[in-house]
């Protein structure tokens, strides 16, 4: 009868819209034959970022850490980290202990940075993060006593030097001003002078993914890829010296800071970018900058996704297509719900699996990865130096 007819209809409606949401989120999947190519593309952009000719205009910088040997075991003592760049700040103490029980010991507090220091002067950035140690060494009961220093600091930095990082961009939600183009632990010293309370050795400036490389390395000697999918998203991986044309010589191997974040910068991904990917590049701090980041990282994917729910629900797809205050506002739908739907591995083996056959990559979590590793390669630094001195 009637009631039946209705049913029908409505089943019907609901197929029909299911299908129409469907072939909105189509773009976003990519097929086995577009995920070789993007890697295709990747390679390029990494051999223009590693060539000495085409480094300046590479938007890959594929980047020279100064980091080459690994932890052998024999470093020991205490040492400080700072970790920026991620949603929080923290600052660590590090013991190394060697011998048969090797092992490290930390200590951390964490330490919010609020927006108007990361988007302040970078003089107010850096006295916050002196005023953050300050208060770290008194809780700690250490105040007065002058640690060598591991500096995490998870940017696009350019290093003559281990002990140096030329802040090339800000990213993420960082924007303080006066920083670009400057040395980093230059502007650390500098804050550290004003406040005339304490003195650091700061022997390292390290990325997040080297840090955290570096700390599973520790583990396992095997571990030679460091990556990071949190508030943004970079690799790095040793390299072979003579592929590193920015550093002379060929012997050995060095850790490349890729800043893939960057990739896409160029146009190479505009054929797969989603409307949803560019309107959440439009709205950010860095438009046109990190387009492959934004496209995979915590910081704009919980955008993404809110974006799209809106499409939805202005194409009447979704929620009787009434957009709501809440709907309306950046930000409201956090990427950490998207975890939770998705919970971020099995997808994430499979494809690496799917896209590198021959490789047996396996994946370690790191736990304290990025400051952890900053400490340790201080330490492996220091081990070092001593040797020198000897
Ligand atoms: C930065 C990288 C960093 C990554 C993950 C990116 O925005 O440019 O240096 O490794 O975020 O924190
Ligand atoms: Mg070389």
């Amino acid at each position: 009868g009637k009631g039946a007819a209705m049913v029908t209809a409505v089943a019907y409606r609901l197929a029909a819209q299911h299908q129409a949401r469907q072939k909105i989120l189509e773009p976003l999947k990519l097929s086995h034959e577009q995920l070789l190519e993007v890697k295709e593309r990747m390679r390029i952009e990494m051999e223009k970022g590693l060539g000495k000719e085409t480094h300046a205009e590479a938007t890959v910088k594929m980047l020279p850490t100064y980091v080459c040997s690994t932890p052998d075991g024999t470093e020991k003592g205490d040492f400080l980290a700072l970790d920026l760049g991620g949603t929080n700040f923290r600052v660590l103490l590090v013991r190394v202990r060697n011998g048969m029980r090797r092992g490290v010991e930390m200590h951390n507090k964490i330490y919010s940075i609020p927006v108007e220091i990361m988007q302040g002067t970078g003089e107010e950035l850096f006295d916050h993060i002196v005023h953050c140690i300050s208060d770290f060494l008194e809780y700690m009961g250490m105040k007065g006593v002058s640690l060598p220093l591991g500096f995490t600091f998870s940017f696009p930095c350019q290093q003559n030097n281990l002990d140096e990082g030329i802040l090339l961009k800000w990213t993420k939600g960082f924007k303080a001003t006066g920083c670009e183009g400057e040395d980093v632990v230059g502007l650390l010293k500098e804050a550290i002078h004003r406040r005339e309370e304490f003195d650091l050795d700061v022997v390292a400036v390290v990325n997040d993914t080297v840090g955290t490389m570096m700390t599973c390395g520790y583990e396992d000697p095997y571990c030679e890829v460091g990556l990071i999918v949190g508030t943004g998203s970079n690799a790095c991986y040793m390299e072979e010296m003579r592929n590193v044309e920015l550093v002379e010589g060929d012997e050995g191997r060095m850790c490349v800071n890729m800043e893939w974040g960057a990739f896409g910068d160029s146009g190479c991904l505009d054929d797969i970018r989603t409307e949803f990917d560019v309107a959440v590049d439009e709205l950010s701090l860095n438009p046109g900058k990190q387009r492959y980041e934004k496209m995979i990282s915590g910081m704009y994917l919980g955008e993404i996704v809110r974006n799209i729910l809106m499409d939805f629900t202005k194409k009447g797809l979704l929620f009787r297509g009434r957009i709501s205050e809440r709907l309306k506002t950046r930000g409201i739908f956090e990427t950490k719900f998207l975890s939770q739907i998705e919970s971020f591995s099995t997808v994430l083996q499979e494809t690496v699996k799917e896209l590198s056959p021959k490789c047996e990559v396996t994946f370690l979590q790191s736990e304290d990865g990025s400051g952890k590793g900053a400490a340790l390669i201080t330490a492996v630094a220091c081990r070092i130096r001593e040797a020198g001195q000897r």
